[in-house]
């Protein structure tokens, strides 16, 4: 993996060009590159500026060091940059400036400058981009800023009130700490003036504290759960991996709820015994508050925390901590991969097989597998955890590149749930209804024993399709080759592939006759509808990721059901990701055949690992689970495989068709989509990529299409993709790179590159 060919040229601003330049890299290997550059001697200097190679300045005054973040003048205005290397000279030297300060931030380590470097050449992503990724923190070249925090002072007050004691009793049950105004008034349920009062009589001190402030230390000594010997087992062998100090990845495969999370938590508890800090990636979804309060009960102290939710104030504190060493466990999500770490000995990748782990813009990386190669160069250790591991990792662990440890028993009395097919052939059902009346009889069982029902759909809206009885027309997207989805709650129409709407329309747009649009299909919402006239004395809760206006508003929904408060659930996959639902006995799937119709080369492997997901939500306290499977093909392998619960089976089948047909991980793919609002030049670049293909040849590979991409024009921009299949071990990016270098592109015209692509739209 990786090349050391040097930089990616961006100088079309795009991602068509990526020439390579000679500029030196590889800090480590490259002797005749000093780590220090003293005063007005020429440093080269890499910006996250869409620029097609790395700047030369003058050292500072004081010098600069290889790594430093600076700031430097780039024409009229100034940006953030790091030391790359020395500088190339091949400049006018009277218009070289100098760089204007070295910021007060940890330098870049070698080993984050390869691995930018590695990324970069695996995903042909251009260096200024990746840099972005690496900076993604606000006002990192402002001065260490100062916020009032309050504390208990040593003064009397005056005089006694009831918000003053309140005020000082929160003060003393939390002993050292301090807290700022807002929170402090909240947990007193005071106003900030009786605040301001206890501080003019020295009760309360107001102390000027850094905002970048170091995280509480974890403590890894605190008791941990009592482990079963299975679960100490695997703790164990991962634990030996980290205290070695060296490279390793382990597979963490485990029926939901059988403890992978209280195994991995101990492998970071090993891990901040020795000094060193730990990640903990999470699909964004999973990174809950249950999630935090199981870290902070088993370390006694908040993690760092960056994600999408998280404030630009403390994202910087973040990023500057880790980067200090002053954050010994973050958990957050894929971005938090290219955090500065000083000293990173572990990361885990919960839920490995979750498709959210690819970057679907700008850089396409999986942060799984890049997660593996950051390790690789930290002498880390990596464990992949889930029920339902990818193909992939499946594959690596099989031959020996990882090892794998199962646990095969959920913990204390919770089994499998018992999963069984209702055949929808046999089913009496009318037209427009989805629950069959098996399915109906199970709820009903379910709502008078006071147990949970979760209904699964994976579609979102009210219905897929919005048709016009009159005349067959069907409401499309004005700016893509996408149908709008029907949101009932929002009264609107949605794409859901550019989030346009519109309100739903009485006249049909075609043929204007009014009164006779009809909603074909399912949605969640629709569901919901259907569920509440059959059962009207239910508590009914749909979870679908657009009913939530926010992150938050979501997990408070979550933290609602899990309390029981539900009888209920009718949900989207969002439902399938790691929440415990201790009063869920039964998971309906409406519709176990819906992704098998697609003609991805992953549907049967997400079909699989989704109904396994779903159905684990079933039966995880004492209570044993059941999963019906609504289905029109009982007899689909797929299906098979997901009711006999024959994993291994199933691996083996589809890793040996996936051997046949040269598919990943057996072969490799590279998509190329062209983009431009004119069909015919996005086409016809495609005809000629298609002509010129000797680069790919070469390397024993083939171009398929120029065809139209499955969502043929997303935001008015027509697509056309080409997909290179190269042999395992073909060298796909260079092939790719040359394929691709020279090409003049037309202004309006872009060009993606997907190494290793998850999806085909
Ligand atoms: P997974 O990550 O595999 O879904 P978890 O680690 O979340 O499983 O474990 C499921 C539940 O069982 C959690 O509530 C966890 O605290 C509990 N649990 C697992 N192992 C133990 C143990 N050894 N002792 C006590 N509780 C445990
Ligand atoms: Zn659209």
């Amino acid at each position: 993996m990786g090349s050391k060919s040097g930089f990616a040229c961006s100088h079309t601003g795009g991602q068509a060009c990526r020439k390579p330049l000679e500029v030196p890299i590889g800090v480590c290997a490259n002797m005749s590159i000093p780590d220090f550059f003293e005063e007005g001697s020429l440093v080269g200097v890499l910006t996250a500026e869409p620029l097609d190679r790395v700047l030369d300045y003058k050292a500072p005054e004081g010098g600069c060091w290889m790594g430093a973040y600076v700031q430097v003048p780039l024409g009229p205005r100034q940006v953030i940059g790091v030391v790359w290397g020395a500088g190339r000279g091949d400049w006018d030297p009277a218009k070289i400036r100098s760089i204007v300060k070295v910021l007060d931030v940890a330098p870049m380590r070698s080993e984050m400058k390869a691995f930018l470097e590695k990324v970069g050449a695996y995903t042909l992503t251009p260096m200024s981009a990746m840099l972005r990724l690496a900076t993604r923190a606000p006002g990192l070249s402002n001065p260490p800023s100062m916020r009032k925090l309050y504390q208990l002072g040593p003064g009397e007050p005056d005089r006694m009130t009831d918000a003053r004691t309140r005020v000082l009793a929160v003060l003393e049950e939390y002993g050292g700490l301090s807290f700022t105004l807002k929170e402090l008034s909240e947990m007193a349920g005071t106003s900030s003036s009786v605040i301001k009062g206890l501080v003019k009589q020295d009760a309360v001190l107001e102390v000027d504290t850094p905002r970048d402030a170091p995280y509480l230390p974890l403590d890894p000594s605190l008791p941990s759960k009592e482990l079963t010997e299975a679960q100490s087992s695997a703790a164990c062998q991962i634990c030996n991996g980290i205290s070695e100090g060296r490279y390793g990845t382990t597979l963490l495969k485990g029926v939901t709820g059988s403890g992978k999370t209280e195994v991995y938590l101990e492998a970071v508890a090993e891990c901040l015994r020795n000094g060193r800090q730990a990640l903990v990636l999470l699909p964004e979804i999973a990174l809950t508050s249950e999630f935090l309060t199981r870290v902070k009960q088993r370390f006694g102290a908040d993690p760092a925390e960056w994600h999408s939710g998280v404030t630009m104030t403390e994202r910087r504190r973040c990023w500057r901590m880790v980067g200090q060493g002053a954050a010994q466990l973050v958990v957050g999500a894929r971005s938090a991969l290219y955090l500065p770490y000083r000293d990173l000995g572990l990361i885990v990748v919960d839920e490995e097989h979750d498709t959210s782990y690819k970057q679907e813009d700008g850089a396409l990386y999986n942060a799984r597998d890049m997660a593996v190669l950051r390790a690789s160069l930290n002498d880390a250790q990596v464990v992949l955890a889930s029920a339902t591991p990818s193909l992939e990792s499946w594959v690596n662990a099989e031959n020996g590149k990882y090892s794998r440890i199962d646990l095969t028993d959920r913990f204390g009395p919770a089994v499998m749930p018992d999963m069984r097919a209702i055949d929808m052939r046999v089913e009496d059902l009318p037209g427009s209804r989805w629950v069959s009346p098996s399915l109906v009889g199970a709820v009903r069982t379910r709502l008078e024993k006071g147990e949970q029902s979760l209904l699964f759909l994976n579609r979102r809206g009210y219905a897929p399709v919005t048709i016009c009885r009159a005349c067959g027309e069907q409401v499309g997207c004005d700016h893509c080759d996408a149908r709008m989805v029907e949101h009932r709650f929002q009264k609107r129409l949605m794409c859901h592939q550019c989030g346009e709407t519109k309100p739903m329309p009485v006249a049909c747009p075609s043929c204007k006759v009014e009164g006779k649009m009809a909603a074909v299909g399912p949605g969640v919402e629709r569901l919901a509808e259907e569920a509440t006239a059959l059962f009207p004395e239910a508590n009914i809760a749909v979870l679908s990721s657009d009913l939530f206006g926010s992150a938050r508003a979501l997990k408070a929904k979550i933290a609602e059901i899990a309390s029981g408060e539900t009888d209920i659930i009718i949900g989207t996959q969002l439902v399938a990701k790691g929440h415990n639902f201790p009063r869920l006995t039964l998971v309906g799937v409406i519709d176990a055949d819906l992704g098998l119709q697609g003609s991805d080369l992953r549907a049967a492997e997400r079909t699989f690992q989704l109904m396994r997901q779903v159905a684990g939500r079933a039966g995880r306290a004492e209570t044993a689970g059941t999963a019906l499977m609504q289905t029109f093909q009982p007899e689909h392998p797929v299906i098979r495989a997901i009711l006999s619960g024959d994993e291994e089976g199933f691996w083996q089948a589809e890793a040996r068709e996936r051997e046949i047909t040269g598919m990943p991980p057996f072969g490799r793919l590279a998509g190329i989509v062209i983009s431009s609002p004119d069909a015919a030049a996005a086409f016809d670049l495609g005809m000629h990529l298609s002509r010129s293909d000797g680069p790919i040849r070469a390397t024993g590979g083939t171009v398929y299409g120029p065809a139209p991409a499955p969502i043929a024009r997303v935001r008015g921009r027509h697509r056309v993709r080409l997909l290179v299949k190269a042999p395992k071990g073909a060298p796909i990016q260079a092939a790719v790179s040359s394929w691709l270098e020279g090409l003049k592109l037309p202004n309006n015209l872009r060009i993606s590159v997907d190494i290793d692509p998850q999806s085909f739209y």
